[in-house]
């Protein structure tokens, strides 16, 4: 999965102070790889990672960020830069406003349609008409006026008529005629591009001239969201684009594919079939999802966790040199202390473990550790040997304990030690790995 390729790349990726074209090839392929599994279009994939590297080449990683933490920050901000640079207002000028809705069939029309009507209602006090323009399948009438017999709006269509023009018309007059602000069209759709279908909501177009054209679109279309897209753009040139079934598990690359290709704002997504399940689009979200944050945010900690690898492995270069002292005693006190579940971690720990084994772990065990240790010369941490009587005396005295505490520190770290030093005899040099952090 996406993680696992990425933290492959954040072996290489580490390390480095500066974005270079080397070290960032790895990562951009995976970038693109995440973005076609969330099913972005082919090109359109292969464009955005060719503009991030652009964008990314040569920057300098601050020593507190790691190159690729920086990748991942660069990908997200474009990928919701580029989703989220438009106005996403809908056109409510003209009396009334007309809004047209144009798709594929199955696409959401006619549930937006409801759920748009619902939210002009009742959160900008419009008075909005739906107008059943579907006049091939006499359900998609019917579906409409159940919806809008929920949201208690008024519905206008014609089972006799079978011209859509005419309808939309005649839907316009009546909504003046009831004095409604707000004409909601719904259209017929196909399940594929197809001509008359294009022709017919062209003309119904030209005839009501509408403020708003909104082009619906299933974000679980994958990669087909592109061509569907391009095809009703260029006939209606619409102004917004409306994402449903987001509430689904789709990644929804079909956002980035689209306002790629048509440079179209996304204005709204569908989070499910209910009236009120209409949100306005976040293209920071939007981002998240496609890249799958989460799974962003678990490499990252485990990028953390590699350092600590490699911090555990130079622990044990220490230790196999006898060289172990207090400074890294308290280096891995602090590791511990930053872990959630100590009891359960502290044990496998090399070097602390096993002195802390018979102590109740909690902070003021720490806290006395901690202080006998801060009260040593940096000479005594690094050569623990010279510790006798009087700088022991010295010690407990800075650190308010007494010298029993401290010589019993002393007895554990240096049995410890040596306890170390023929584990690692025994296993050919090797100690045991650092658990995760
Ligand atoms: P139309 O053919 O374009 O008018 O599409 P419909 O509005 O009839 O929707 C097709 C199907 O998708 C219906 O079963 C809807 O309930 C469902 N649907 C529409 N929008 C959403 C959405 O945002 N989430 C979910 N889960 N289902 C939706
Ligand atoms: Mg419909």
């Amino acid at each position: 999965n996406l993680s696992e390729r990425l933290e492959r790349s954040f072996k290489i990726l580490k390390g480095e102070g500066k974005i270079t074209e080397l070290n960032v090839a790895e990562t951009l392929k995976d970038v693109r790889r995440a973005l076609l599994e969330a099913d972005v279009n082919y090109n359109v994939a292969k464009k955005f990672t060719e503009e991030v590297k652009e964008k990314a080449l040569g920057q300098n990683v601050l020593t507190a960020v790691r190159p690729g933490e920086l990748m991942v920050k660069i990908v997200h901000d474009e990928l919701a830069q580029l989703m989220g640079s438009k106005a996403t207002e809908i056109n409510l000028k003209g009396t009334p406003a007309i809004i047209l809705m144009s798709g594929l069939q199955g696409s959401g029309k006619t549930t937006f349609s409801g759920k748009l009507a619902h939210l002009l209602k009742t959160k900008q006090s419009k008075k909005p008409l739906l107008v059943a323009c579907d006049v091939y399948r006499p359900a998609a009438i019917e579906q409409l006026r159940v919806l809008a017999e929920q949201i208690a709006v008024p519905v206008y269509f014609d089972l006799e008529s079978k011209d859509p023009v005419s309808i939309a018309r005649r839907g316009v007059a009546e909504a003046m005629a009831q004095g409604c602000d707000v004409v909601i069209i719904d259209t017929a759709g196909r399940l594929a591009i197809d001509e008359e279908m294009m022709r017919e909501i062209q003309a119904v177009k030209e005839a009501i001239r509408p403020s708003e054209t909104l082009f619906v679109v299933d974000s679980m279309t994958g990669q087909d969201a592109v061509n569907t897209a391009k095809e009703f753009n260029d006939r209606l040139d619409f102004d917004g684009v409306v994402l449903t079934k987001l509430d689904g598990d789709t990644r929804g690359g079909a956002a980035l594919s689209i306002r790629t290709v048509v440079d179209k704002p996304i204005k709204f997504v569908g989070m499910g079939e209910k009236m009120d399940a209409l949100d306005v689009f976040h293209p920071e979200r939007m981002a998240d999802r496609i890249l799958g944050m989460g799974d962003i945010v678990s490499l990252v900690e485990r990028a953390q966790q590699l350092y600590d690898e490699r911090e555990a492995r130079r622990l044990e270069e220490r230790i196999a040199k006898d060289q172990f002292d207090f400074n890294d005693f308290l280096t891995q006190i602090h590791q511990i202390k930053k872990m959630g579940n100590i009891k359960e971690l502290a044990a496998m720990i090399p070097g602390v473990g096993k002195a802390l084994k018979d102590i109740d772990i909690n902070d003021d065990a720490f806290k006395s550790i901690e202080a006998i240790i801060y009260s040593m010369t940096p000479e005594e941490r690094a050569k623990p040997h010279i510790l006798d009587g009087h700088r022991r005396k010295r010690i407990a005295l800075g650190s308010g304990t007494t010298v029993q505490d401290v010589n019993k520190l002393l007895t554990q770290f240096t049995q410890t030690r040596k306890m170390m030093k023929t584990l690692q005899g025994f296993k050919g040099g090797k100690m045991p790995k650092m658990p995760s952090m």
